[in-house]
């Protein structure tokens, strides 16, 4: 296991996971992932696994549509470090373009059908 360290832009949210070294990233067709064009992990932690180290009083939420999937986001940066994801509820994943020690380009970027998972 390695230890990840990620953060929004702005610094505010700082966060920490231990993770398998993190080869594949996940991109979403749904209307907000779209426009967000993140990639996402492909794995999910649980809140236990996911330690918020700093500024999570500087978190936002948005929902839209079912209202299943919690985006979070930076209010200074506008960053979305994670997500509470749809499909297993009280599991996160994390934007793993907010990870320094990853490279987006190395990963196999696999395609999560959310645009007709409503
Ligand atoms: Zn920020």
């Amino acid at each position: 296991m390695k230890k990840y360290q990620g953060s929004c832009h702005c610094g505010a949210v700082l966060f920490t996971f231990q993770s398998d070294s993190v080869n594949t990233g996940m991109r979403c067709n749904c209307s907000f992932c779209k426009r967000k064009g993140a990639v996402m992990s492909t794995f999910t932690l649980t809140s236990e696994e996911l330690n918020i180290d700093a500024g999570q009083g500087a978190l936002e939420l948005y929902q839209f549509d079912s209202k299943l999937a919690k985006h979070y986001f930076c209010r200074t940066c506008g960053i979305n470090p994670f997500l509470e994801s749809m499909t297993k509820p009280g599991n996160f994943r994390v934007n793993l373009g907010c990870i320094d020690a990853i490279e987006l380009d190395q990963l196999e970027l696999k395609l999560f059908d959310g645009k007709n998972l409503l």
